[in-house]
């Protein structure tokens, strides 16, 4: 592309010339924190076992963490790209809160590549997880639409905003366990009726799976038949 030769691809992370027309060169990309041994229910990283057997259970395809054995999410599997460690904080904040599009698809990118090489079942569309009108406003943009909208074109599926938040939420982070479910009852809605449907739930970042939970939730009750978490990174 002309625009290649005018503003070639440089790593958003070190300055060096990018790699395959990407903004992040080949030894960036080989120090990024991939997600590896996790719960394939929620995705939560965990500690890969030495030696023989293994202390968690399994369900069909691999590992599951206590939570989602003990109390199983209304999702059916979560797909994470990167573990939520350097410099995936910088990387986020980067898109979230500066603007920063190149990074945004960028992101994008790796993370439907991730998706690609890990076979995914692949679902009718992808709903992004709402940000609330309020935010979007302070915000100017709304990073988990742009996200699937870069996911949603290399993998050629349509982007629906399916999901509606009915207000607004204070942090999830900010909140015990326990007001956090309180929090998020009745807090999305449908925008769509999705009888039948199998679809990808998207988010940035998942930091409990208690949001994108609540919002699975949602979606089956307007008739999605299974839903999927597909996230940039997942907090260990
Ligand atoms: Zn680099
Ligand atoms: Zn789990």
């Amino acid at each position: 592309m002309a625009a290649d030769l005018i503003f070639p691809p440089t790593c958003i992370l070190c300055g060096a010339p990018g790699d395959d027309g990407h903004d992040l060169c080949a030894g960036c990309a080989a120090e990024l924190p991939v997600l590896g041994r996790a719960c394939v229910r929620c995705a939560l990283p965990l500690p890969v076992v030495a030696g023989h057997g293994d202390a968690h259970a399994h369900d069909d395809d691999g590992p599951l963490c206590g939570d989602c054995r003990r109390k199983p999410p209304a999702f059916t599997r979560a797909h994470a790209a990167f573990r939520y460690e350097p410099p995936l904080p910088t990387l986020v904040a980067g898109f979230k809160f500066n603007g920063r599009l190149n990074t945004l698809r960028l992101m994008g990118e790796l993370l439907a590549t991730s998706l690609h090489d890990a076979a995914v079942t692949r679902p009718a569309c992808i709903i992004p997880v709402p940000l609330h009108m309020q935010r979007l406003r302070e915000r100017g943009y709304d990073q988990a639409l742009e996200l699937a909208r870069v996911v949603g074109r290399a993998l050629d599926l349509p982007v629906v905003a399916a999901c509606e938040r009915t207000r607004a939420t204070p942090p999830q982070t900010a909140l015990e366990r326990q007001a956090r479910q309180h929090n998020l009852l009745g807090a999305f809605r449908a925008a769509a009726d999705l009888t039948g449907a199998h679809v990808a739930v998207l988010d940035d970042v998942i930091t409990t799976a208690s949001t994108v939970g609540e919002v699975a939730r949602t979606l089956r009750r307007a008739g999605a038949r299974r839903v999927d978490i597909w996230c940039l990174a997942r907090t260990p």
